[in-house]
């Protein structure tokens, strides 16, 4: 297998310039149920701020303003992912910043958190600098860079968070993500450092010594098929020790991929003891059962593993219940090589960014369940907050940043890998009915996607 390597593809500084701003033209959404509710109504957008909200204003729209007929569709705030992979600098042959901003946009996210898990290491400020820079470059997502918590993921040696934090991508988040900070005295000593700097540390829970080895959820599909099982307690051990640092230690902690009941359980009782702990759960593990593996496709193997029905059924009602704050989609693309393999040899991980909302709509509010003011909240509000991210999760009202996403509930697609912005095509829902669509995603009034399609640079301009 050959990788590519990590070649000096970014623009010369000079083109690195921030776009900070949106359009600063206008632009007119007509007849759109905010939050789904009421009646249609008119949002215009004015230098990339909500500059009124009501019946027919496009009265009020300047010459050269653009207007976009959304009749009847569903208007959100935009989407914010607190967990995606995409892959640059290092593997820019499965995804790159613009092509995962591009799959951002599609999926109707405004504001993506790209794990440090890239050759090398995000853990330090030039290349968080440099993650941050390329984001504003493409222009279709802020996509913010999320610093390890050790040197090189090895566990050892806290990074300079500070550093990162005060850099010009502002690191918010610090995540070993794909590894666990195992050693309980490192994971102490990273809350007190946090603390100062008030930084989101973001666990993923994997007791390494319990999974050596392991492919599949402990149980009896694994036993079944022959393949070697990851425990729910190799999450769960993890999850109690950190929540009880929280109690003793502070700081703001965050469980990533929670997939297990029992970490259900743990996350009820934390937040009952006021302890400062969130979690977030992916769309995959709240829609997918290790019966997938039947059929040995390296496409289900992912980290932490599908489990079983009563994990997915008390994920999904955590997540009502608010004790899950949100959904993030844990983004992973691989090559194919990575995937069509042995079931043992495939790569975890999964693509996310563009299906998450059509899966969050059928599993909770098609169903009459939940309504589209949930959506918003565990998919843009929660993570925003959690991550106390300014201009994201922000109310749809006069005077608020323009980062919108427009939702079509009468528009229904086939998830094809092939069609899907992503470089990689490692979608697990590969020929599944996508109950709604995202139209159209505005970031601070520019519109990124339009009938569905990023506007890239090929594409923009029209
Ligand atoms: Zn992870």
């Amino acid at each position: 297998m050959t990788h590519t390597t990590a070649t000096s593809n970014y623009p010369a500084t000079g083109d690195l310039a921030p776009h900070p701003t949106g359009a600063d033209n206008e632009v007119l959404l007509t007849g759109v149920l905010i939050y789904g509710e009421g009646e249609p109504t008119d949002v215009l957008i004015r230098d990339g701020v909500i500059a009124e909200i009501g019946a027919d204003l496009s009265g009020k729209l300047s010459d050269g303003g653009e207007t976009i007929d959304l009749n009847g569709q569903v208007l959100l705030p935009g989407l914010v992912d607190m967990h995606v992979h995409l892959r640059e600098p290092g593997r820019e042959d499965t995804e790159t910043i613009a092509t995962g901003s591009a799959a951002a946009a599609q999926g109707g996210f405004t504001a993506v958190f790209t794990m440090a898990n890239t050759a090398p290491v995000m853990d330090n400020p030039s290349i968080a600098e440099t993650v941050w820079f390329k984001g504003q470059h493409t222009n279709l997502c802020d996509v913010h860079p999320v610093g390890s918590i050790s040197k090189g993921l090895r566990g050892e040696e806290l990074t300079e968070f500070g550093m990162m934090a005060d850099s010009d991508a502002k690191v918010r988040m610090f995540s070993d993500d794909g590894k666990c900070v195992a050693d309980p005295r490192l994971m102490r000593r990273a809350i007190e450092y946090s603390k100062g700097m008030d930084v989101l540390l973001a666990q993923h829970c994997e007791e390494p010594r319990l999974t050596e080895t392991a492919v599949a959820h402990e149980g009896d599909t694994a036993a079944r098929l022959g393949l070697s099982g990851w425990p729910r307690v190799a999450e769960e051990s993890i999850v109690a020790r950190d929540a009880i640092m929280a109690r003793d230690y502070g700081g703001r902690l965050h469980i990533c991929h929670a997939s297990t009941e029992g970490t259900v359980s743990l996350l009820k009782w934390a937040k009952e003891q006021n302890i400062p702990l969130s979690a977030e759960v992916t769309p995959h593990h709240l829609l997918l059962t290790d019966e997938r593996l039947e059929t040995y496709d390296g496409v289900n193997r992912v980290n932490p593993p599908l489990r079983e029905q009563r994990d997915v059924d008390a994920l999904r009602q955590a997540l009502i219940d608010g004790i899950i704050d949100c959904v993030a989609t844990d983004h992973a693309p691989h090559g194919s090589e990575e995937k069509c393999c042995e079931f043992d040899k495939a790569r975890p991980g999964m693509l996310g960014l563009e299906t998450s909302l059509a899966l969050i709509a059928q599993i909770f509010v098609l169903n009459g369940d939940q309504d589209w003011r949930f959506v918003a909240r565990v998919m843009s509000e929660r993570p925003a907050e959690i991550v106390k991210l300014p201009g994201h999760g922000r109310p749809i009202a006069v005077g608020e940043p323009a980062n919108l996403c427009a939702v079509d509930t009468n528009a229904q697609w086939i998830a094809r890998g092939e069609e899907m912005a992503s470089k990689s095509r490692n979608t697990p829902y590969e020929g599944m009915d996508m109950p709604v669509k995202v139209t159209t995603t505005l970031l601070r009034g520019k519109v990124t996607c339009r009938d569905g399609q990023a506007q890239t640079s090929t594409t923009a301009g029209a």
